[in-house]
């Protein structure tokens, strides 16, 4: 008999499951699988991501665990080993992915607040008109944006977990302040809200306040210009969690930055929280005092990036999930492909087309999409992406898309991987660089070989030129 090992059995499941998946899945979901140990009846293997752990779990789970119990008998157990690319360097906390679940000591454990005497010693609430006596302040939160709406990704992992976190121990972590960041339309605010929805829901009592800077701001000039800037202060710090969106905006308002550097200072030494964001990373935020930016830096500092195309689909997909309404695949997976830049982009469109659909009452087709997206986005100087060229090339010649990312140097890969080049090359503005890059690591030298290739053949054969001619039709958004 020979002996089993990791590699065995885990040869053995991929025979059993090579039957039962198509190969483009197959090819996508199991080659990159490295089976790494296996100890009596537990086989251990190795996913390279999180989300690909968390894929196989949702869609191979029935099928994963019969090929496992047939090799390994009725109780043999999968484990799996996730590679955590750690693209955030910039921190060294380490950072369960498991979100510690609240216990009910915690839930009631009554919110210590500052008490707000309000019969002796009134504090202004600078939210509502003067005169009114309450002191009950109103979170300003949107509904809409809960962690429920909001999809995960390789691209906010970090952040997305922090604030979840956060949400379950306000002041509690050791993310405090917790300090958001990134680009337009990644979801800042949404997350940085987000949390303060979770806080009510888990600590109803706790005081959540949600407030763009440019309001504080204004406020506090016009605290200020009434001379009851202390009323200003003391509202602030009875404050438990206090979200300040945009910080950037407090760059060169030197007394803001002071008046804010106290209420800091005061919730911090308290124990509440704060949660920030802001449109770049701390080092990069000029016109704030340095015992502000290093008083950031307490806490953790996540970054919001742009989203994958994996994550683009599901985003999408979660949004017409909750309008109640249905697009074809198609149509979706095209948005996610032309729409790169950020997410509120890719909302706008979609937003666009569900409009244009039900206004001139046509069904959403592909073409309706093309058109649509062209106007939608020719204002910003549009181009096709790179990965859509290699999409629309690879179904054309039927390979599967990770084949032609790949270093593989079969020819008909080589051919199409050229072509790709070509297209990237003409209607792109990517550099060589860029385009050597997304197509299987290939240096600059490569594309323009590549194009180089994909010219001459066009000269000398025809039928060859008519694909090139067909394809380019295809890639076209304008159609
Ligand atoms: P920012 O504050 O970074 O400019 P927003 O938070 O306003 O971005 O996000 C822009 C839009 O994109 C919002 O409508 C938001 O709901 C949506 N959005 C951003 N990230 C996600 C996500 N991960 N999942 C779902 N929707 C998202
Ligand atoms: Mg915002």
């Amino acid at each position: 008999m020979d002996k089993k090992t990791a590699e065995s059995i885990w040869n053995n499941c991929l025979d059993v499951i090579k039957d039962n998946v198509n190969t483009q899945n197959f090819k996508t979901w199991f080659e990159p699988i490295k089976p790494v140990k296996l100890s009596s009846n537990v086989l251990t293997i190795q996913v390279p991501s999180q989300f690909f752990y968390e894929w196989l779990e949702e869609h191979y789970i029935t099928l994963l665990k019969k090929t496992i119990r047939k090799e390994l008998g009725s109780d043999g157990k999968l484990e799996y080993s996730i590679i955590m690319e750690n693209a955030y360097g910039r921190t060294e906390k380490p950072i369960t992915m498991k979100v510690p679940t609240m216990n009910s000591k915690e839930l009631k454990n009554p919110s210590v607040s500052m008490p707000i005497d309000i019969g002796s010693n009134p504090i202004k609430n600078p939210f509502i008109i003067p005169g009114l006596k309450k002191v009950n302040v109103e979170s300003q939160l949107n509904p809409n944006y809960s962690f429920e709406h909001f999809v995960e990704g390789d691209c906010n992992r970090l952040a997305r977990s922090a604030g979840y976190a956060v949400s379950n121990k306000p002041g509690g972590t050791a993310f405090n302040p917790l300090l958001i960041y990134g680009g337009v339309g990644l979801g800042k605010t949404h997350l940085a809200q987000a949390i303060g929805i979770e806080i009510k829901k888990n600590y109803p009592n706790k005081t959540v306040l949600y407030i763009q800077s440019e309001k504080f701001i204004s406020q506090f000039i016009d605290s200020v210009k009434n001379n009851n800037q202390n009323d200003f202060i003391h509202f602030y710090q009875m404050i438990d969690v206090l979200i300040i969106d945009d910080v950037q905006y407090f760059a060169g308002k030197e007394r803001t930055q002071d008046v804010f550097f106290h209420i800091f200072n005061h919730l911090h030494q308290t124990g509440k929280q704060l949660v920030l964001t802001s449109d770049r990373a701390p080092v990069e935020l000029q016109g704030i005092e340095q015992r502000l930016l290093s008083r950031f830096k307490w806490g953790l500092s996540a970054d919001l990036q742009t989203p994958g195309l994996e994550t683009r689909i599901a985003i999408l997909e979660k949004k017409i999930y909750n309008e109640g309404i249905e697009l074809p695949k198609e149509v979706v997976e095209y948005l996610a492909y032309s729409i790169t830049s950020n997410v509120r982009e890719l909302e706008g469109a979609l937003i666009s087309l569900l409009a244009q659909s039900s206004l001139n009452k046509k069904t959403i087709t592909l073409e309706l999409a093309k058109q649509m997206i062209d106007k939608f986005v020719k204002s910003t100087a549009r181009e096709v992406s790179i990965d859509y060229i290699q999409k629309v090339v690879c179904d054309y010649f039927d390979l599967p898309i990770d084949l032609m990312k790949s270093k593989t140097r079969k020819r008909e890969v080589v051919q199409a991987r050229q072509i790709a080049m070509y297209f990237a090359k003409n209607m792109t503005k990517s550099s060589l660089a860029t385009i050597g890059l997304h197509c299987g690591g290939k240096d600059h030298a490569t594309v323009l070989h590549a194009c180089r290739t994909v010219n001459n053949l066009m000269d000398t054969d025809k039928r060859f030129r008519s694909y090139i001619d067909e394809l380019e039709k295809k890639i076209s958004i304008s159609n």
